[in-house]
């Protein structure tokens, strides 16, 4: 199958899975490289995903200027001393998940003048090795963005793997709703469309997309 045809399944598949409900398919495109990318934007995929400041650099600048209606959100984790970079290169940041960050994000755009919408990533399954506020931070997190001036977008989570994520899927799809925010970016590759059921507005989908990935 081209890379055309997959994303037309793909499509067609989230758009069942959807039932009626608008939900979008993010390409992460982490590890893939930019002609491969261009394949993709080429197919007519305008919203990307990467995990890597630098990487992401490197790659999009020529993209965005062939795509200048082309999507990239940072979805990996972002140390402060980058924040500055993440500002002038992302069109959203989902990955903020601690204060600090927060203040770094909010510092940036203001020296910037750039407004730069996020989420909130959540580590929803409370491992100890993930990423992601804490459940019970969240509150907090949400109040310091808001107050900060930051346009929080939504949530974003990882469920822990070899578990059945529905149940996850379905606290992240409440914690965003009672905090009336209406992106939920949740579901990968293996499982976007029970994340879609759950209540997901944005899935995540690399390797069904681009196939294995090769470590750079
Ligand atoms: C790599 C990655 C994905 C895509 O994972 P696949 O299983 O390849 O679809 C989605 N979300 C995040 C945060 C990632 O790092």
């Amino acid at each position: 199958m081209t890379l055309s045809d997959t994303l037309k399944t793909l499509n067609a598949k989230v758009t069942a899975a959807a039932a009626g409900r608008p939900v979008r398919l993010m390409g992460v495109s982490k590890n893939v490289e930019a002609g491969r990318i261009e394949e993709a934007l080429k197919a007519g995929q305008r919203l990307f995903g990467e995990n890597y400041v630098q990487e992401a650099k490197s790659k999009w600048a020529g993209l965005k200027a062939q795509y200048p209606d082309a999507r990239v959100n940072l979805i990996g984790p972002l140390q402060t001393n980058k924040a500055a970079d993440a500002v002038e290169l992302f069109d959203r940041i989902d990955s903020v998940d601690r204060p600090k960050l927060a203040h770094a994000l909010a510092d940036a755009m203001k020296k910037q003048g750039r407004q730069v919408p996020v989420l909130i990533e959540v580590n929803i399954g409370a491992e100890p090795q993930k990423h992601g506020c804490l459940l019970s931070d969240f509150p907090a997190l949400l109040d310091l963005c808001n107050q900060l001036g930051l346009k929080v977008e939504g949530v974003m989570a990882i469920p822990p793997v070899g578990q059945e994520p529905d149940g996850w899927f379905r606290d992240l799809a409440r914690l965003a709703i009672i905090n009336h925010l209406p992106e939920i970016s949740m579901g990968m590759s293996s499982d976007f469309e029970r994340a879609i059921a759950c209540g997901s507005t944005l899935v995540r989908v690399g390797t069904a997309l681009f196939g294995e990935r090769h470590k750079a």
